[in-house]
């Protein structure tokens, strides 16, 4: 039977308790152990498809078509383990699913309360589809404390008697302030943290500190004493270097085996951590360094393009480089003399996926120096759809070329879809639908044409990729585009779709309709950031 390790934060939030949950997972999976990781968000949105990316952060998509919190990216990216739809839950949803219940009058009469029928949801949540499992790490969102989390935390504690007494954990992620004028660490935040949280009758078994000075042994014991924990079991968390060499350091102050010593797991077998060294290795000893511009819109904030940028680093890795990303705002390059001061510099340039018209010029202003200057190119999602405008305005005539995403237009190169092909049959949408949960959402596959640069790339001619868009290049330009130097390189299996477009007369250009940044593994590199990466570093050798 699976064993459960709920993980809570406190103090305050952004202490990185995905990475933490994905890490702890990555050391359980390096003993041997089957892992998944599953993240509670105490919000009332549905899913996190609606929020703004200067909000949230980005939106990971699963395989499966869920639109989840950039957390899961984490826990995919530490554990190769995809994640699911299952393996992310809101608020927002479990009531969504209560009120449909409760109309359908599924209640019998009852009053729908908090408790049982919310807390039992969240339960039901924790539980699905486990059986096959050694660990399932279930991560809460937010801070103790914040009204929104109550029926979680009372969830966690009933779940704590309900299941055996050596089939759960309590972690508690919390801060260990330093306060520079005392030069010292301050254990008061945690101790009060912790009080919060027993309030709510869930006694912490271990607790993560996270500090930027070593945690001195009389501090630690004072936070045990006061915490009501083992001394071994107060772990500090110093800041890492990169987000890579955490499970390591992790291991080194011995929270995997304080872990399973509280589960009473004495057998464990000693971890295998040798990828873990080698991408380690691979990120501290770059041979050498590459500078990418990536044209986007919310450059402001770098958790709105999470993946893209672990995907940069794999990359990176990939050619034992050093990756310097470059975040450009693309409302900047509407002026054509300050763009070329910003790209000329680069060793490539990537327009990320987005949404709506705004800085669209200054990226289809990025992707026309690109194909000018043969500079390596790489677009994705919104990305492509702009190599497309670009290449229709300035190379195949089509001067008021656009997307239907701006506005009403007479060329539209790139327009809504509303039925397309999955698995199950025709989807049908609707212009004037919802906006949540109605893109086309998850993997799809896509054929490759044999000869085409993207083949060699990914050295096949059958792919699974996800998606996340409403707009597509629209197929009844593919000629004119054609005759304008794209390729159609990639299409749907049911050839209406086109997936990829690349320019045969440069050394690297292509644009794809998915988002290859989703399944990049630092294990696994993603082959079109590779390449990329690697066209990168041969561009860096001839400026
Ligand atoms: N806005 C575009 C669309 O909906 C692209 C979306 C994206 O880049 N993820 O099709």
């Amino acid at each position: 039977m699976a064993r459960f390790i709920f993980i809570t934060g406190g103090v305050v939030s952004s202490l990185g308790k995905g990475l933490m949950a994905a890490s702890l997972a990555a050391l359980l999976q390096s003993r041997g152990y089957r892992v998944r990781i599953r993240k509670f968000d105490p919000y009332l949105n549905v899913d996190p498809g609606t929020m703004s990316p200067y909000q949230h952060g980005e939106v990971y998509v699963t395989d499966d078509g869920a639109e989840t919190d950039l957390d899961l990216g984490h826990y995919e990216r530490f554990t190769g383990v995809s994640a699911k739809q299952s393996d992310n839950i809101t608020s927002g949803r479990i009531y969504q699913n209560i009120i449909q219940k409760e109309r359908r009058g599924d209640y019998l009469g009852a009053t729908v309360q908090v408790i049982p029928h919310v807390t039992d949801a969240i339960k039901e949540f924790a539980l699905a589809d486990t059986d096959d499992l050694d660990f399932v790490l279930c991560e809460i969102g937010g801070t103790v404390g914040d009204i929104e989390s109550l029926p979680f935390m009372e969830a966690i504690r009933q779940l704590r008697n309900d299941l055996e007494p050596e089939q759960t954990l309590s972690i508690h992620v919390t801060l260990v302030p330093y306060i520079a004028a005392a030069g010292e660490l301050k254990t008061k935040p945690t101790q009060h943290s912790v009080r919060e949280l027993t309030s709510l009758g869930i006694q912490p078994d271990l607790l993560l500190c996270r500090c930027e000075h070593p945690l001195p042994e009389t501090e630690r014991a004072k936070i045990a004493a006061f915490c009501n924990v083992r001394k071994q079991a107060v772990i500090q968390a110093l800041d890492a270097e990169s987000i890579y060499a955490v499970p390591l350091q992790y291991h080194g102050e011995g929270l995997d085996n304080e872990v399973l010593r509280a589960f009473g797991i004495d057998d464990a077998k000693e971890p295998e951590l040798s990828r873990w060294d080698d991408i380690v290795d691979r990120y501290n000893n770059p041979e050498g360094e590459v500078t990418i511009g990536v044209v986007g819109k919310y450059v402001g904030l770098q958790d709105a393009y999470k993946s893209l940028h672990e995907a940069l680093v794999h990359g990176g890795m990939a050619n034992r480089v050093k990756v310097n990303i470059k975040w450009l705002d693309a409302e900047v390059f509407e002026n054509e003399e300050e763009l070329a001061e910003d790209l000329e510099p680069l060793h490539a340039i990537l327009v990320p996926g987005g949404f709506g018209e705004r800085g669209s010029e200054g990226k289809i202003s990025s992707v026309k120096f690109a194909r000018e200057h043969n500079v390596p190119f790489f677009g994705i999602c919104l990305g492509m759809q702009m190599a497309c405008v670009e290449g229709a305005r300035n190379v195949a005539g089509i001067a008021s070329a656009s997307t239907t995403e701006f506005g009403d237009t007479k060329e539209p190169i790139v327009g809504m879809i509303t039925e397309w092909m999955t698995k199950e049959g025709l989807e049908k949408r609707g212009a004037d639908g919802d906006l949540g949960g109605t893109m086309r959402l998850g993997a799809y596959e896509a054929r490759l044409a044999a000869n085409s640069h993207v083949a060699a790339v990914y050295d096949d001619v059958k792919i699974s990729e996800r998606h996340r868009h409403r707009y597509e290049v629209n197929s009844n330009y593919i000629e004119k585009l054609e005759q304008g130097g794209l390729l159609f390189s990639g299409m749907s299996p049911d050839g209406a779709l086109p997936e990829i477009v690349e320019r045969p007369d440069h050394p690297w250009f292509i644009g794809v309709q998915f988002h290859p940044e989703l399944k990049s593994r630092p294990f696994d590199p993603h082959p079109l950031f590779a390449s990329f990466i690697k066209a990168a570093l041969d561009q860096s050798r001839l400026v």
